[in-house]
Formats: C-alpha cells, sequence, structure tokens
C-alpha cells in the first residue's frame, strides 16, 4: 500500500514516511503544495496523511484539492493545534466527500501513527482498488501531465478562457467578468488550472508564456464584447512568478495592444505576492499608475494580508471563498467576513465575495454590506460563446 505525506517539516514527514515503511508501507512526502500536487498525479496513493498547517497554504486547501480531484482513499490530518482545529478540519473535509478517518495531535506517537495505519488498512482492504485520479470533467481519464507537455498546449490553442461574471450587490448588474484558464487535453478533456497551475508555476518560461497567452485573449475577447456592444470589463490572474521586472507592466501593455482603456482590464494577485517578492510592490504600484484596477485574491488566507493591503496598492480585495462557504453554519468566518468588508470601507476598497453558491449566503453577504458578488449562484465560469448571449440577455432584460 502506498501512502503520501504531506508536511512542511520536512523531519516529521520523513518521521511518518519511516514508521509507514517499516509497517510495510511504500511512502513519499512532499514539503510542498505544488510537491504534493505533482506526486499525487504521478503516483496515486492509497492513503494521505496532511499536515494542516503548513507555510505557503493550509491542509484544508490541499482536502479541497483532493476533493476536486475525487480522490476516495482514506486521509488522516495531524496539527500541533488543539482538538478544536483538528475536529473542525474533519467536519470540513466531511463535507467535501473525504474520508478524514484520523486526526492525529501533534507530537505524534510511533504508537499511535501504526494504528492509524492499521486502519487504513482495515478500510482499504475493503474496498476496489482507486480509480485514477479526475483532473477533468468527472469520468474523464487522469493526465500524468508534464511541463513539455503544458508548453506544447500553450503553442497549439488547447488553452481557453472560461469567464465568470461578477454582480454588484445592489443592482445585481454584471460589473466584470474574471478570466479562467481551461485546458482542452486532446486525450483527458477538460482540465482545471488546479492541475496544472502549480506545473506552470515551477517553470518560469511556461508561467510567463502562460500569463502571456491569457492576456492576449482576455485584450481580444475585450474588443469583442465591446464590438457587440455588452462592453464589460476583465480581471485577469497574474501569478507571483511573473512579478520579476519593474518593466512588466510596460510588458502587459504591449501585450493589450493599443486602444484598450486601463478600466477594461483589471488584474488579480494573492496576497502571497507581498511577502515573497520584493519587487511586487514597486510593479503592481506601477501597474495603478497607468490607471488599472487591482484586486487582492483569496484575502486571509495567508499569513500576510494585513501586510499586503499596507504595502500595495489594491482597489479591491476578494474574500476567500472558504470564509463565503463557511458563512451559513460559522460564527467564526462570519465575524471574518463582517470584519473584510468593514477594512475593505474603511480603507476606500470594493468588496468582492467569492464562491457564493446559495441565495441564503448571497443575502447574509448583502446585508454585512458585500460590494460585488461573485459564485456558482450567479453563473458558472462559461466559455466566451455563452458569455456573450448571457451577457446580451440581461442587457436587456427589463
Ligand atoms: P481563483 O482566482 O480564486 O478563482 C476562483 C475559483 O473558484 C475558480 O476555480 C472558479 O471556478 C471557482 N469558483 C467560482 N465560483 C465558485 C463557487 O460558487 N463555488 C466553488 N466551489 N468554486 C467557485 P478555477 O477556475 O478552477 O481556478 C482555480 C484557480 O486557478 C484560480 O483561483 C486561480 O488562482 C488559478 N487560475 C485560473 N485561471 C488562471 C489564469 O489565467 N492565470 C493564473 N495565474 N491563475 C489562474
Ligand atoms: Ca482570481
Ligand atoms: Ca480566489
Amino acid at each position: 500500500m502506498h501512502l503520501l505525506v504531506l508536511d512542511d517539516e520536512v523531519q516529521l514527514g520523513t518521521f511518518v514516511a519511516d514508521v509507514a515503511t517499516g509497517a510495510g508501507w511504500t511512502a513519499e512526502t512532499a514539503a510542498h503544495k505544488a510537491d504534493f500536487r505533482s506526486q499525487l498525479f504521478r503516483r496515486l496513493p492509497d492513503a494521505v496523511i496532511l499536515d494542516l498547517h503548513l507555510g505557503e497554504t493550509d491542509g484544508i486547501s490541499e482536502m479541497r484539492f483532493l476533493a476536486q480531484c475525487q480522490f476516495r482513499g482514506p486521509i488522516g490530518l495531524m496539527s500541533g493545534f488543539d482538538q478544536r482545529v483538528l475536529s473542525s478540519a474533519k467536519q470540513i473535509g466531511g463535507s467535501l466527500g473525504l474520508d478524514v478517518v484520523e486526526v492525529l495531535e501533534k507530537p505524534i506517537r510511533v504508537a499511535t501513527l501504526r494504528g492509524v495505519l492499521a486502519v487504513f488498512e482495515q478500510l482499504l482492504a475493503g474496498k476496489p482498488a482507486a480509480g485514477p485520479l479526475q483532473v477533468g470533467a468527472p469520468g474523464k481519464p487522469a493526465a500524468n501531465l508534464t511541463s513539455a507537455e503544458l508548453d506544447g498546449a500553450l503553442r497549439s490553442n488547447e488553452m481557453e478562457l472560461y469567464y465568470q461574471p461578477i454582480v454588484a450587490a445592489d443592482t445585481l448588474k454584471v460589473s466584470h467578468v474574471e478570466a479562467l484558464i481551461r485546458w482542452n487535453h486532446p486525450r483527458c478533456g477538460l482540465i482545471f488550472p488546479g492541475a496544472f497551475m502549480p506545473l506552470a508555476e515551477a517553470n518560469q518560461k511556461i508561467i510567463d508564456r502562460l500569463t502571456d497567452w491569457v492576456l492576449s485573449a482576455a485584450a481580444a475577447h475585450v474588443r469583442t464584447l465591446r464590438q457587440l456592444r455588452v462592453p464589460v470589463p476583465v480581471a485577469v490572474n497574474i501569478s507571483a512568478a511573473n512579478l520579476r521586472s519593474v518593466e512588466y507592466p510596460d510588458h502587459i501593455e504591449s501585450i493589450l495592444g493599443p486602444g484598450l482603456e486601463p478600466g477594461s482590464i483589471l488584474f488579480e494577485v494573492t496576497e502571497s505576492v507581498a511577502t515573497r517578492n520584493p519587487l511586487a510592490a514597486d510593479i503592481l504600484t506601477r501597474l495603478r499608475l497607468k490607471g488599472f484596477e487591482l484586486s487582492i485574491d483569496d484575502f486571509g488566507t495567508g499569513y500576510s494580508s494585513l501586510e499586503a493591503l499596507r504595502r500595495i496598492p489594491f482597489s479591491n480585495i476578494k474574500v476567500d471563498q472558504t470564509f463565503v462557504a463557511d458563512l451559513a453554519w460559522s460564527k467564526d468566518s462570519l465575524a471574518i467576513v463582517n470584519s473584510v468588508v468593514a477594512l475593505a470601507r474603511s480603507m476606500q476598497l470594493a468588496s468582492i465575495a467569492e464562491g457564493v453558491e446559495t441565495l441564503d449566503v448571497a443575502r447574509q453577504l448583502i446585508d454585512l454590506g458585500i460590494d460585488h458578488l461573485q459564485g456558482y449562484h450567479y453563473s458558472r465560469p462559461i466559455p466566451f460563446g455563452q458569455l456573450v448571449p448571457w451577457l446580451q440577455e440581461r442587457s436587456t432584460a427589463p
């Protein structure tokens, strides 16, 4: 049986893997999200043990990733936090449809770990062998993606931009749309960015090429929307890895081409840019000076949200969807969203909630004073060809 362990403390990951090997398993460890995701696809584990508290990300987001890939094996969670944290993480795993069978409070003893592995073995003995991970639409085979293949895809038009509308809370009219990349893989079908962005971001040339491709495709779509008389600004995601030169804003302008006013394109970057990258503040300030709006994405999930807000002149805050998703049942998430909305207001920034899936959550957010809403409740991300009639219908609706 094969175990994959994710822990940013390398020694601890190795310890867990050693105990597993001693118990007759094969085991691999990953110290980062990108490692974890690529190992997951390279060799499908029977079971996974995740540390909840990781430097760059957290175990919950990796649980979401496992759920997205329809991972079916047993999962163990470990954390130095108290049982309360572990048990709510376990609940979240359950609500995602995952089989979180054990929670392990650190420090972890060899005997406890052996017990957990024995439980895994029992569970796995009764199950049929796991099918491949789903990286695209359900039912499609998994891909063994390589960076060479990704590079080829960028040159051969296998990428496509989908668009998800964002509506103003007061009028429910579309304020802008977010461009989200998809890969139409010739063998595997539609592949979502969660399965290939880590691969792209690990290679400077590829992430630069990918973002260039997104920028020029989005610019072409902006022009078409204007011609069709449904002009709407497009938000493009920029990766932290793209921000390496102070000339980057000029590069962006040259890719967008002439005749596009800055108001028709805006940018989203995650808060991690602020801490990891000394040039980011410089580059992003120049982008703002050119007149582009800038959103801080996944706000509240990292360690540096407030630091990022202080250092970088953002114009919008996007409240991370994990808080929004939990709003209906979690008082803590409610308190957090409430204070982020207040923070945005007092800094004169617009607040955007992403991941709005139900009318109840939308109403709650509107009551809290959110400015914009985005999520499946309004529309899933759709291909450009469907966006045009969607916008035309709404602009003529009474
Ligand atoms: P993100 O920027 O936070 O984008 C929002 C993600 O949430 C999208 O996933 C979207 O499909 C999903 N989503 C939207 N509404 C809902 C909802 O109501 N419920 C749930 N459960 N999910 C919702 P997607 O398209 O799979 O993209 C994942 C991430 O990949 C994005 O997260 C972004 O970080 C990255 N990404 C996507 N396109 C690009 C791109 O062109 N460039 C870069 N650098 N990153 C991209
Ligand atoms: Ca985004
Ligand atoms: Ca986000």
